[in-house]
């Protein structure tokens, strides 16, 4: 900068032609202004850009402005004649000349006094002329650009932070907008200080630094960093960092966006979804979730390991190849409503890994994407397997019960009419009877009918307590020996018996005893009852042809075979199984005409499980059937080891006479003993109470034998048998009683009685116990 006078160039006084061409080549003009001849002299260069004649000599002062703007002219002759006045030894001025064009310049003139006098007064002032308005205008332009910078930083949402690029080091805080002091909870004491510690560190925006060498290579940087404020308060900002320079300076513009509460969404949602993973994972069903083409986005555990299979085995297969091939095509067409309806719901069977088949139902919804365009499918399958399985037991079930509601209600209907029916003919004859004019023939064919019809009667009641013993877990079986002739003979005696009594004289009885074993072991008196129920059948349902009543050698070793074949109407292959059912007769008008309630095969069938042995039979319907009883040669030992029954036919009947006392309240039931056992030759006295009989056996002879009921009002039957017993122990006292159920029998003798008759009995069984009591 040129100071003093003393220190402008002689050139500049007088210059010469090399400093002119030199001082025009850099486009610097002079001029100097000669006090003593007022005239102005200039390079050759201003004199154009003045747009003067050139004139070697000088101009006059007033001459120069010709081309100088008018705003300008008056300030550029003020500050001239200051200088030349000597009021100021320098000036300075920036004023505008019109060039060639006619557009106006910017000039930087500066002068001072060259030379003084020995006054001191200016003697000769000079200077220089400098074009500068291209730079002028970058400097205007750029005071403009600062200006709306400052703005936009001032008034911007976001938060700014001017800092300024050190040599060593980023940071001193030039500037922040309102936005960022309240973002950072900061004053205006930050301005020219370095970037707090705590908002970026060194290691980030320091020389060197991450952000920094990001910021260098492409401009600018980006960084998300949690920032800790004085106050503890946590924040998760971004900051994007641009490097510029404004007026010379290195600078960086911090955008500063705050991201905590998206952060927090974030994390929220990373939990919700967490948490939806473990819910979709814990749930026993099958969910899926897949592209709207089918890929798989998200598989629970069970979608796999329910059908057997690992992750990696599972996703091998095609969804049809697992398929149940008769659901396949249901399956897709179904599919299709999916995309209709936008969700569709079916059920269908899914191969397990095992080969059995599963039971699913599955439901699926269509997720759309934000223009409805199908984007995911979710898929929920749920095995029902055991839910279809509980169904259809409950359906069966039911099926069962209405089945065997039904049953019952034509069991009834066919008890009472085979109830009836005996009960008729009873009453009917024996108001016949009544009649005193009778003859002998009829009276006896009268009796004879009662008779009959009685025992039906009693073989029906015996049915039925034998069901509801058999129900109730109560029938116990008794073993004892049995001789397998005699229960054949018996049994060809019976079958006789029934072809009168079912009036089928000409049907054939065939007998067959092929068994090398004479003797069996197992309960005598129901395994008769199962071959006469067998018989009786055979012979009610065979008109012509004949009856073969067997038993050979069983198909297990130690084991027999008893066997009743017939010819006759024979039962179809559906209802073979059904026949051992309780109530179960394949045509509802059998009763009507063969008779029979359905309960003989089910006790039949019972007895002979409880026996340890087997039922069954083959029939071809028109043709005759076959029922076959299989039994264990000998009984496991079970049970009592003897049965009375064997000893009983064992022996002949003696024909010993006997006397009796027969003690009931019921005098019908008296009556009746007492005619029969005088029929039978012994001596009977009969009592109605207890005390009447200990009275009777106190003052009359003793009888050989009580015949006692067991359930009298005042004094029971069994505490008069216990007086008995104290009082006339050589006395046998039998027990009569109604309750004929099983385990009756074992209870009277435990209780002191000799033996036991149930109620009703017949003459036969009266004996019977009667013989066993007497040749003991
Ligand atoms: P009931 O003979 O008292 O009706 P069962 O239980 O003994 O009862 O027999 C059930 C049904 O089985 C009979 O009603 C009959 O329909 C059929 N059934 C039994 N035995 C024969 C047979 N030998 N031939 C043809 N059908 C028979």
């Amino acid at each position: 900068m040129i100071r003093d006078h003393t220190d402008i160039p002689g050139e500049l006084k007088s210059p010469s032609l090399q400093f002119q061409a030199a001082s025009d080549s850099v486009g610097l003009n002079w001029w100097h202004w000669d006090r003593i001849s007022n005239k102005i002299r200039m390079s050759e260069g201003m004199m154009k850009l003045l747009g003067l004649v050139p004139r070697p000599e000088g101009y006059a002062p007033e001459d120069i402005y010709h081309n100088v703007h008018p705003e300008d002219v008056e300030r550029n002759r003020v500050v001239l004649q200051q200088l030349y006045n000597g009021e100021d030894d320098l000036y300075e001025i920036e004023y505008r000349i019109k060039d060639s064009s006619g557009e106006w310049q910017w000039y930087y003139n500066r002068g001072s006094v060259v030379q003084k006098s020995e006054t001191g007064d200016p003697l000769v002032i000079g200077g220089i002329s400098m074009d500068i308005s291209g730079q002028f205008k970058r400097l205007l332009s750029m005071v403009e650009e600062k200006e709306k910078f400052e703005f936009i930083v001032k008034h911007s949402n976001e938060a700014i932070v001017i800092i300024e690029l050190l040599e060593d080091r980023a940071g001193v805080v030039l500037d922040a907008n309102r936005a960022a002091m309240d973002l950072f909870k900061k004053g205006p004491e930050v301005f020219g200080k370095p970037l707090p510690d705590n908002i970026l560190q060194d290691q980030v925006i320091g020389k060197g630094g991450v952000l920094m060498q990001e910021v260098f290579k492409k401009g600018f940087g980006r960084i998300e960093q949690k920032v800790v404020l004085d106050d503890g308060e946590e924040l998760w900002l971004e900051f994007t960092l641009h490097a510029f320079t404004l007026t010379g300076e290195n600078l960086m513009i911090a955008i500063i966006k705050d991201r905590t509460s998206g952060k927090k969404t974030e994390a929220a949602l990373r939990e919700t979804e967490r948490l939806y993973q473990t819910v979709v994972e814990a749930a026993d069903d099958r969910i899926g979730l897949f592209t709207a083409d089918g890929a798989p986005l998200l598989l629970n555990s069970a979608f796999y390991e329910s059908l057997g299979y690992t992750k990696e085995e599972f996703m091998q297969f095609d969804q049809n190849e697992l398929t149940h091939p008769e659901d396949v095509k249901r399956l897709e067409e179904e599919g299709k409503k999916l995309y209709e309806k936008g969700f569709s719901s079916h059920e269908y069977r899914v191969r397990h890994k095992k080969g059995h088949y599963l039971d699913m139902s599955s439901k699926l919804v269509l997720i759309r994407g934000e223009e409805g365009e199908p984007e995911l499918v979710l898929f929920i399958m749920r095995d029902i397997t055991e839910r279809k399985r509980t169904i259809m037991e409950l359906e069966e079930a039911k099926t069962r019960a209405v089945e065997s509601d039904n049953l019952k209600s034509a069991f009834l209907a066919n008890m009472s009419h085979e109830i009836r029916t005996p009960m008729n003919s009873i009453v009917g004859f024996s108001n016949l009877l009544k009649n005193s004019d009778l003859d002998e023939k009829l009276r006896g064919l009268y009796v004879n009918r009662i008779v009959t019809n009685s025992e039906l009667l009693l073989a029906l009641i015996s049915d039925i307590i034998d069901l509801a013993k058999i129900e109730s877990g109560q029938l116990a079986i008794i073993t004892g020996r049995l001789k397998v002739s005699e229960l054949i003979k018996e049994m060809e005696e019976y079958a006789r018996e029934e072809l009168i009594r079912l009036r089928r004289e000409k049907l054939e009885i065939e007998m067959v005893l092929k068994l090398k074993a004479s003797e069996m072991e197992t309960d005598v008196i129901r395994i008769a009852q199962v071959l006469k129920n067998l018989i009786n059948n055979a012979i009610k349902f065979t008109d012509t042809g004949k009856v073969e009543i067997g038993c050979v050698k069983g198909e297990a070793d130690q084991s027999v075979r008893f066997y009743v074949r017939d010819t006759g109407i024979g039962i179809s292959q559906e209802h073979i199984e059904l026949i051992f059912d309780q109530f179960r007769q394949i045509d509802g008008s059998n009763t009507r005409k063969f008779g029979g309630t359905g309960l003989g095969l089910a006790i039949c069938k019972n007895l002979v499980r409880l026996m340890g042995g087997k039922i069954w039979a083959e029939s071809k319907p028109g043709k005759g059937s076959l029922f076959q009883v299989e039994l264990p040669l000998k009984q496991s030992p079970s049970g009592p080891p003897q049965s009375e029954r064997k000893r009983i036919q064992e022996r002949e009947w003696t024909g010993q006479k006997i006397s009796i006392l027969a003690v009931d309240d019921e005098p019908d039931s008296l009556e009746l003993y007492s005619a029969l056992l005088t029929q039978m030759g012994h001596q009977v006295r009969v009592a109605e109470t207890g005390y009447e009989a200990l009275r009777l056996l106190d003052q009359y002879p003793l009888p050989d034998l009580v015949l006692m009921d067991v359930t009298m009002p005042v004094m029971s039957g069994t505490d008069t048998m216990k007086l008995i017993r104290e009082r006339y122990p050589e006395i046998r006292v039998v027990a009569q009683s109604a309750h004929a159920l099983s385990g009756d029998r074992d209870r009277f003798l435990g209780e002191g009685y000799d033996d036991y008759l149930p109620k009703p009995f017949t003459a036969a069984e009266l004996e019977k116990v009667l013989l066993n009591l007497t040749t003991r």
